[in-house]
C-alpha cells in the first residue's frame, strides 16, 4: 500500500484555485519530487500534506488513514524549510534535540540519538557551535538532522538547497541520495530546479497552474515529456511545428512544414489533422559540415548563427534555409577544442529517426 495518497485535492484562495483536483501517491522508502515554476501550487500541496493548510475538497490519506483533521505536530512527518528554520539562542545539539525534548524523550536517549544524527550529516564536531557559526551548508544539515531525528515517516523539504551555491548544491544532492537510503524514510522534495529534480528522485510529479502534468521516473519525464509544457520546461528542447498527415495501423506521418515529414510510431488518439510539435532535444542533433552533404539522409541545410561555449560542451543555434532555428548540443571531446563550427558556416542537420516525438496540442 502506499504511504501517501492524494484524491482529488483542491485548494483555493479566492476564486483562485492554487491547488487543482490533485492525486497522487508516494510509495513507502521513495525519493518524491514536485517539480514546477514559481506559483504551481508546490507549497501549497506540501502545507495541506504537513497539515499546515487545508484542502477545500479531496483526501489525504497516510497509511490508508485519512489525516484531515490531525493537527501538524500529530502528524508522523517533518518540514525542512529553505529558509533552515534553527534557533539561532540554541546550540546544534539542542536544535537537533529539540523535537525529542517535545516528545518527553528521556535525557540519556536524546544524548544518543542526537550524536548518532549529527554523526549522519557529519556534523559530529560541530555540536557546540550556534547557528550563525556555520555556514549555508552546515546550517541545511542541522535542519535534516532535526527533521530525521523524531524517525518521522515523511519527510517534506521545500526548497532546501535553494539558497546554496551550484557547487555546494551539487555535493549537498549527492549527501542527500545517500542520507536517504541509509534512513530508508520516504521524502517528498520541492524544486523548481529541473536539474536538481532530475538528480535526486526516483519519481518526479511535474505541476504547473495547479496540476500534475505527468509524474514518471526522470528519464521517463525527461525522454518522453507528455505535453509541450514539460518538454520545454524540463531541459532544453527544439519544438517543430507540425501536424499528423497520414496514418496506418502502427505509424503515423507528421508534416513539420517547410522541412518535410517524418514517419514516427503511432500514439494513441492521434488523428489526421492532429496539431502539435515535433520535439528533439539539444543532443539529439548531430551537425555535420557541408562537405558530408552525400553522406548524410534526410539531411537539413543550414547556418550557424549563434554557439554558446561552456567548457564541456557547446551550444549552436542553427539558421535552416526554411527559417526555423534549432539549438545543437555538441560535446567538446578533444582537449582543447573549443568548437567544431564557426558562426555564419555552412552545415547540415539530421536526427536518429527515433529520436523525434510528436507532442499533440490538446
Ligand atoms: P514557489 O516555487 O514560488 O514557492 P509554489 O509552486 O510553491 O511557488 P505556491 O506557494 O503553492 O506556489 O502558490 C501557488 C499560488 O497560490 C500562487 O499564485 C500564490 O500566490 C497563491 N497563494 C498561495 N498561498 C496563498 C494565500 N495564503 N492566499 C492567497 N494566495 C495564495
Amino acid at each position: 500500500m502506499a504511504l501517501l495518497k492524494l484524491h482529488n485535492v483542491t485548494r483555493r484562495f479566492g476564486d483562485f484555485t492554487a491547488v487543482d483536483n490533485v492525486s497522487l501517491s508516494v510509495e513507502a522508502g521513495e525519493f518524491f519530487t514536485l517539480l514546477g515554476p514559481s506559483g504551481c501550487g508546490k507549497t501549497t500541496l506540501l502545507r495541506m500534506v504537513a497539515g499546515f493548510d487545508k484542502p477545500d475538497s479531496g483526501q489525504i490519506l497516510l497509511d490508508g488513514q485519512d489525516i484531515a483533521n490531525t493537527a501538524p505536530e500529530k502528524r508522523p512527518i517533518h518540514t525542512v524549510f529553505q529558509s533552515y528554520a534553527l534557533f539561532p539562542h540554541m546550540t546544534v545539539a539542542d536544535n537537533v534535540a529539540f523535537p525529542l525534548k517535545m516528545s518527553k524523550v528521556a535525557a540519556t536517549e536524546i544524548k544518543k540519538r542526537v550524536t548518532n544524527a549529527l554523526e549522519q550529516v557529519q556534523l559530529a564536531k560541530f555540536s557546540r557551535r550556534f547557528p550563525h557559526e556555520l555556514s549555508g551548508g552546515q546550517k541545511q544539515r542541522v535542519a535534516f538532522a532535526r527533521g530525521l531525528i523524531n524517525r518521522p515517516r515523511l519527510l517534506l523539504m521545500d526548497e532546501p538547497l535553494g539558497a546554496l551555491d551550484a557547487k555546494l548544491r551539487e555535493s549537498m544532492q549527492r549527501e542527500l541520495i545517500t542520507l536517504q537510503k541509509e534512513v530508508g524514510i520516504t521524502f517528498i522534495f520541492v524544486t523548481h530546479s529541473q536539474d536538481e529534480a532530475l538528480a535526486l528522485s526516483q519519481r518526479i510529479a511535474v505541476m504547473n497552474l495547479g496540476r500534475i502534468e505527468q509524474i514518471g521516473d526522470p528519464s521517463t519525464i525527461y525522454g518522453t515529456p507528455a505535453n509541450r509544457f514539460i518538454a520545454d520546461f524540463i531541459g532544453k528542447i527544439n519544438l517543430i511545428e507540425a501536424q499528423v498527415q497520414q496514418i496506418s495501423d502502427t505509424e503515423m506521418t507528421v508534416a513539420m512544414g517547410k522541412l518535410g515529414s517524418t514517419v514516427l510510431p503511432l500514439k494513441k488518439d492521434i488523428k489526421i489533422g492532429s496539431q502539435g510539435a515535433i520535439a528533439l532535444r539539444p543532443e539529439q542533433i548531430q551537425v555535420h559540415a557541408l562537405s558530408e552533404r552525400a553522406k548524410i539522409p534526410h539531411a537539413h541545410m543550414g547556418k550557424v548563427r549563434d554557439f554558446l561555449y561552456v567548457g564541456d560542451v557547446t551550444t549552436y543555434v542553427i539558421e535552416l534555409e526554411s527559417g526555423i532555428q534549432i539549438e545543437a548540443l555538441l560535446a567538446n571531446s578533444s582537449p582543447g577544442r573549443a568548437r567544431f563550427f564557426e558562426v555564419d558556416d555552412p552545415v547540415i542537420i539530421s536526427w536518429p529517426r527515433a529520436a523525434a516525438q510528436f507532442l499533440v496540442d490538446e
